[in-house]
């Protein structure tokens, strides 16, 4: 992954985004001119079968409508200049929701030019979406944090992003002081880029918190590098939000287990995550830590509305504090196998022999407890690999495949052995 990666952090920004290593040089610009031009823009449908799914579990928590359930997605972006080539455009970004009937939360990719451009360019997209999008703008402390604050908020914006790898700042940094009274006084979201590619920002995410209590502070990709820790002091701060856009179920079990529902916030990272899978991800991450479907509907999307219309946040109560999750053996090779796999094609290291051991692991007895998730599981790998072939035959060197949700959705149901899956999943 490219040294500039601007985002780093969800599963496909971790898996589907970006060229193999920045190898400098100019060829290795007209080499990521090219990349850019063909892989960084992905193509974001997702497969009919994949679709059915969430849309039966979303009308599973509205009473069979599932319209009547609200998805907010609090994390996506657009943009043409990001180095790490991931490219989208707001009508892609919309065809995008349309497919998930879900409402998204954007701001700008990383600019290198910088941001007012940019977020003039997202506000005025949110404005001519027919309510699809609400606009952050993005703030660089480097250039007049707190006028680009105001200004994106005068124009329209919702809140605020910040991005303390692509800019190159801590959540300390003195530079922020007036954009964050400014956020605390208007009392909006901010967005702030947490996990991986960053040093630990928890403490000092904890700290913005407490001193301003209007500020909506919301750590972005499940707050990994924190996570440890920071649920027990998110359950004294609540202004510390977190959003789910992250692959690994480990850190999402955890984050239900230690975190108030009314703290965690749907969203997806699209382009680099896909907004129904994730949501489909969460909701089976939230209903095996045994969250009851009045706060997973408001993980996924009633509590961000209240928050985008400055209004009070719904209370969620404790966490789950479901630590203890029952491990069935044979899933969970499954499970070791898919994520030594992920490891190795995040690596660029053939991964075939580890996702042929997790078949394998799923040739379980048809009348075992684990036969159906084992099922879906080897449906799915059938779906990656189909998808797999089709994006290798086009050539392009490097860049990681966008099939690789599909993998994340497996490693997912693996880990979720106590929640139903689909008796049948048509994904041809
Ligand atoms: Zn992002």
């Amino acid at each position: 992954m490219s040294a500039q990666d601007a985002d780093g952090g969800a599963a496909a920004e971790a898996l589907a985004g970006g060229p193999v290593a920045s190898d400098g040089g100019v060829a290795a610009g007209a080499r990521m001119a090219e990349v850019a031009a063909t892989f960084g823009r992905p193509d974001l449908d997702v497969a009919t079968g994949v679709l059915d799914w969430y849309t039966a579990e979303r009308a599973a928590l509205g009473g069979g409508d599932p319209s009547s359930v609200a998805i907010v997605d609090a994390h996506t972006h657009v943009g043409e200049h990001d180095p790490d080539t991931m490219r989208c455009s707001p009508d892609e970004l919309i065809a995008h929701l349309v497919q998930a009937d879900a409402h998204g939360v954007v701001f700008p990719l990383r600019e290198p030019g910088g941001y007012p451009g940019p977020n003039d360019a997202v506000i005025a997209a949110a404005a001519a979406s027919g309510g699809r999008l609400t606009a952050f703008g993005r703030v660089d402390p480097a250039v007049e944090p707190a006028h680009e604050a105001r200004r994106t908020l005068d124009a329209g914006a919702r809140g605020l992003k910040l991005h303390p790898r692509g800019e190159e700042f801590q959540l300390d940094d003195a530079r922020l002081e007036d954009t964050w009274a400014l956020a605390h006084e208007r009392r909006v979201p901010v967005l702030v880029h947490a996990g991986r590619g960053i040093p630990s920002l928890g403490a000092h995410a904890v700290q913005v918190a407490t001193r301003y209590p209007g500020v909506r502070l919301i750590l972005a990709h499940a707050g990994i590098s924190d996570l440890a820790w920071i649920g027990r002091q998110a359950q004294e701060l609540p202004n510390l939000y977190f959003d789910t856009s992250w692959w690994a179920p480990a850190d999402l079990l955890t984050l239900f287990a230690t975190v108030p529902a009314g703290q965690i916030l749907f969203a997806s990272d699209a382009p680099y995550g896909r907004t129904p899978i994730t949501a489909l991800e969460i909701i089976r991450i939230a209903r095996q830590s045994g969250i009851d479907d009045e706060r997973i509907k408001m993980v996924l999307g009633a509590q961000m509305q209240r928050l985008l219309a400055g209004e009070e946040p719904l209370d969620g109560g404790q966490p789950s504090g479901a630590t203890k999750v029952d491990v069935d053996v044979l899933l969970d090779r499954v499970a070791t196998y898919l994520t030594a796999g992920f490891g190795q094609l995040v690596a660029r290291i053939p991964s075939t022999e580890m996702f042929a051991l997790a078949r394998l692991s799923c040739a379980v007895p048809a009348d075992s407890p684990q036969a159906a998730h084992c099922r879906v599981i080897v449906d799915l790998l059938d779906a990656y690999e189909r998808s797999l072939a089709l994006e290798m035959a086009k050539e392009v060197p490097g860049v990681l495949p966008g099939a690789v949700h599909l993998l994340a959705l497996a490693l997912n149901v693996a880990r979720t052995p106590d929640v139903p899956v689909p008796t049948e999943l048509e994904l041809e």
